[in-house]
């Protein structure tokens, strides 16, 4: 697959196929069930939608391509990819999570797959000895997702996939935060990528799908049965969106990024934040792993402005973020985590995992960077001037 293209090229030249017998550039929305096939003894590629279709198939060979896979799939739902992975496990198998996984993926984790006998471990996997000690002679994966939520804590790849390799597991590394555009799991040793495709692939706050992408074949076979026996499968019309986001991610990434590492360093010179994650700054902890595996610190940020109290009043008098869940879009999205994402933690496992009561997630978005930091410092003198008055 076209894979001496670069990327910026790739999400063209993947996504754009001219029709041979009309000319037209984008592929069409095959919005058909079935397939005629031509008689009893020739059966065509297609023939029933959720085993193939070639709208989708466009989609799936452009993610495979941009992760440098075999082969990609695509599903309904980011959590539709994530459990068609972890269905690949079977009733007596043993997972190890990462600590800071996403919310959904650890709903499924601790909630759903042992009601079909496949047990877990929650663990640092940025602890050599930690996820060591943590492998069973059942152990089949290990999931990872880095930078993490919404700490942006990050996960030295390779010593996963080393270490895990060693105890002949698999690994599986959720990708949503960074986009193959910034970093290719793959290329590091990792055996399945996955992708909210929701967030930065479609980019637009629109629609919501899932990918998966496998290294070899013979996961890519497993992943396609469960993909056809389970049927969660993108609608095709989605497909098509997704389509449109892939051409324009690698420019809004990008974009996105250079004002998150603008904003990033302009937080930390604001009296009121206590302090800021991100993986861009050089002074953050884990920016030399990340600058190993990846190209980008990426466009997701969180800082700390001490209290409940001062995040409510930020969200009042802010004009540009869209105060919601969810992230990777081209608006500005704020969000806070404790009521959001993470409220099903109590407070305690909150703070221990360094989500404070003041820390809010920002998706910076493709707005002009000087109006978002405007914006920011209007909302902070406002919040400074009121606390000075009480
Ligand atoms: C949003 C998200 C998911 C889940 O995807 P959905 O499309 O909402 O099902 C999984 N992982 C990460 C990192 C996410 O941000």
């Amino acid at each position: 697959m076209t894979q001496e293209f670069s990327d910026a090229t790739k999400v063209i030249k993947t996504t754009t196929k001219p029709d041979p017998a009309t000319g037209a550039l984008n592929p069409p929305i095959q919005l058909s069930s079935t397939f005629a096939q031509p008689d009893l003894d020739h059966f065509g590629k297609y023939d029933y939608t959720r085993s193939g279709n070639p709208t989708r198939d466009v989609l799936e060979d452009s993610i495979a391509a941009l992760e440098h896979g075999t082969r990609g799939f695509a599903f309904a739902t980011g959590m539709a990819a994530i459990s068609t992975a972890f269905l690949t496990l079977h009733q007596g198998d043993h997972v190890i999570v990462t600590n800071d996984v996403y919310g959904g993926t650890f709903r499924l984790v601790t909630q759903l797959l042992p009601n079909y006998g496949i047990d877990y471990t929650f663990v640092d996997c940025n602890d050599p000895e930690a996820l060591k000690a943590a492998f069973t002679p059942k152990t089949k994966v290990v999931y990872i997702e880095t930078p993490a939520n919404p700490t942006l804590k990050v996960t030295d790849i390779k010593q996963v996939v080393r270490i895990t390799h060693e105890h002949d597991a698999l690994v599986f590394a959720d990708n949503t935060f960074m986009t193959p555009i910034f970093q290719k799991p793959l290329d590091l040793g990792v055996d399945l990528v996955l992708h909210s495709g929701t967030k930065f692939l479609a980019g637009h706050s629109d629609i919501l799908a899932g990918l998966i992408v496998t290294k070899t074949k013979e996961l890519g076979d497993a992943v396609y049965f469960i993909q056809n026996a389970m049927g969660a499968t993108l609608g095709i019309s989605d497909c098509w969106l997704l389509l449109r986001g892939i051409k324009t991610l690698g420019v809004r990434v990008k974009a996105e990024a250079e004002s998150a590492l603008e904003l990033a360093k302009w937080f930390q010179e604001q009296a009121i934040v206590e302090g800021v994650n991100y993986p861009g700054l050089t002074d953050f902890e884990g920016h030399d792993i990340q600058f190993s595996q990846a190209t980008s610190g990426g466009a997701v940020l969180s800082f700390d402005i001490g209290s409940e109290d001062n995040v409510r009043k930020l969200v009042k008098e802010l004009k540009i973020p869209v105060f919601s869940v969810s992230l990777g879009a081209v608006e500005t999205i704020l969000s806070y985590p404790p009521k959001m994402s993470h409220a099903e933690l109590s407070a305690d496992e909150r703070h221990e995992r360094g989500i404070s009561d003041g820390l809010l997630r920002l998706s910076v978005g493709v707005e002009d960077v000087d109006d978002l930091k405007a914006d920011f410092k209007q909302a902070f003198e406002k919040i400074e001037a009121a606390n000075l008055v009480r």
